[in-house]
């Protein structure tokens, strides 16, 4: 028998799994609720709902049609968040811009995803000026700003974004169509190449909204999120939508805060001022902000911090936890919208010391809901759950990038065998428990062996001196490869710990067992700085190049 279809009444609505609909509820639950904007501003929902079809208005006049492109470069402010909805919501393209590529990469990504209309901040301005030359396809420009005067610039502008939209209607019909249609696009720089660009239908973001929500505050554990949590950005939203958090904190109505360029006093007070109680990051955001001086007047107790983007270390994540803040790890990439894992204290362990917590906070993580998540030998084959046995991560879930923008044989690379090839390699422990111990490409070669470029790094984090630190493979004669490690002391360690005394520290973990006596780095080099990537990831491939 074939499998029986539903019958479907004439007169039945289908309803699209479009991100309309994820405005309803806030309207209805939250209407007075705050969105905050750095120290510069603060409306309600219902004052938001109407600057989002005044958005739309605004952009149809600058000739936004459905199918159009239009992209943003701003730093996390509430007008983002418009954009979020009303770029998308028109059945037009929302094209976030990595505000930190090189003007190569920038003029690349504008052309290849065919924008028609920027929206940028006037930070940016001269970011565009250096490649307007080059435009292909973009028509317009609307100037975002915080000032009351227009700044020069050679661009052409077509308005300023506050003026234009305080001279539309604000009601917008905002349609219905297939949630297929696609929503937002933006590019991952990847380690080599040019740039690529994913991209999200309605559908797989309105899917992993629900889905992220259920994965965070379904399950009884160390992480939740609710109406009643203040949330503020971290993540830069032009990274996979921020990692997907605002349109959570929208369709719940949660007060949200945003803080504009990041600057580390400042997210401090909005943390202590506007009482933030969640925020995600990469590690180097978290570390920043614990370094800075007034990080210890701020009372860090009632903030969950989801660390994502690289691995969590477990010298940082203890030092949040001294700190009192609820701080775990989510695994995630621009591929993949981005939630995969995110790891989960179990109700038996939210009591535990803090070593004992620190060990699972700092694991990958459990994989979220619908995410089918498995680790593979190189012929595709299941490697065992045994916490030792490693693989590259594939994956399926609703919420994937179905390819590279007008990259086909990339992503059939990407997609072979019908699962998405994250490049990282990992282990699954009898639990169920992802830990990802390299990328692909990191992974360091010594003497045939590999080596755990995350976990070198993830020991020497627990040196008390250590402030931050990267290990890398340099190529070696007789070895292949060889681990060097770059370490940036604490303050008030420098100038009073030498390289040796590192390399002790890791000799006592290959003498517990922990790592092979292979896995203690030839080479420790105490750096003032680690060189980052443009979302802020240690930059391990000029790394090598800087080393090798
Ligand atoms: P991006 O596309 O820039 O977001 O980078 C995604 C990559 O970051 C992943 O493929 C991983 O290599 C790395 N990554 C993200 N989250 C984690 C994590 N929790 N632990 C280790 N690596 C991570």
């Amino acid at each position: 028998m074939g499998l029986k279809r539903i019958e479907r009444t004439p007169s039945a609505y289908s309803y699209p799994l479009i991100i309309k609909n994820l405005l309803r509820t806030p309207m209805i639950y939250a209407p007075r609720q705050e969105i905050v904007y750095r120290d510069n501003l603060r409306h309600d929902y219902l004052t938001f709902g109407k600057r989002v079809a005044r958005l739309a208005n605004a952009l149809e006049v600058l000739g936004v049609e459905s199918g159009t492109t239009v992209a943003v470069m701003d730093w996390d402010s509430h007008r983002y968040l418009e954009c979020y909805f009303a770029i998308p919501m028109m059945g037009a393209v929302l094209h976030t811009i990595n505000i930190r590529l090189s003007p190569e990469q920038l003029i690349y990504t504008i052309n290849h995803a065919e924008d028609e209309v920027i929206l940028v901040h006037s930070d940016f301005l001269p970011m565009l000026e250096a490649v307007k030359d080059q435009f292909t396809t973009v028509k317009k420009i609307l100037l975002l700003t915080d000032e009351d005067v227009t700044p020069e610039t050679s661009l052409r502008l077509d308005g300023e974004y506050e003026q234009l939209i305080g001279r539309c209607s604000e009601d917008y019909d905002f349609p219905d169509f297939d949630e297929d249609t696609m929503a937002t696009t933006f590019y991952t720089t990847g380690t080599t190449g040019l740039p690529k660009g994913v991209y999200f239908s309605h559908r797989q973001l309105v899917l992993h909204t629900l889905g992220m929500f259920t994965t965070f505050s379904g399950f009884k554990s160390q992480a939740h999120l609710d109406s009643g949590d203040v949330y503020m950005p971290m993540t830069p939203m032009f990274h996979v939508h921020a990692w997907g958090v605002p349109y959570i904190c929208t369709l719940l109505g949660l007060k949200q805060v945003y803080p504009g360029r990041y600057e580390p006093e400042l997210l401090l007070r909005l943390i202590r001022e506007e009482k933030v109680t969640f925020s995600h990051c990469v590690p180097t955001i978290l570390h920043m902000l614990l370094n800075s001086p007034s990080a210890k007047e701020t009372d860090l107790s009632r903030w969950q911090v989801v660390i994502g983007g690289a691995a969590l270390p477990t010298g940082l994540c203890k030092a949040a936890l001294e700190r009192g803040i609820n701080i775990y790890s989510a695994y995630g990439m621009s591929e993949t919208c981005p939630l995969l894992t995110t790891t989960k204290l179990k109700p038996g362990l939210l009591d535990a010391d803090l070593d004992e917590q620190a060990a699972i906070r700092c694991r990958t993580g459990l994989p979220g809901i619908l995410v089918d998540l498995r680790i593979v030998d190189p012929d595709g084959r299941d490697v065992p759950h045994d916490g030792q046995a490693t693989g590259e991560v594939v994956v399926r879930t609703p919420w994937l990038t179905q390819g590279y923008l007008k990259e086909p044989e990339k992503s059939e690379e990407l997609w072979a065998g019908g699962w998405l090839h994250t490049g990282d390699i990992g282990w699954v422990d009898p639990d169920g428990f992802l830990q990802i111990t390299d990328r692909i490409k990191d992974v360091i070669k010594t003497g045939g062996e590999w080596l755990s470029s995350l976990e070198l790094e993830d020991i020497i984090s627990q040196h008390p001196a250590v402030s931050e630190a990267a290990v890398i493979g340099i190529p070696d004669e007789k070895w292949g490869e060889r681990p060097l490690a770059l370490v940036v002391l604490k303050e008030e360690f420098k100038g009073k710990v030498e390289e040796e005394e590192l390399k002790e520290f890791f000799v006592k973990f290959y003498e517990d067992g922990t790592i092979p006596k292979y896995g203690v780095p030839n080479r420790i080099v105490i750096t003032d700085s680690i060189l980052k990537t443009s979302v802020g990831k240690i930059n391990k491939k000029d790394l090598r190049t800087l080393y090798g």
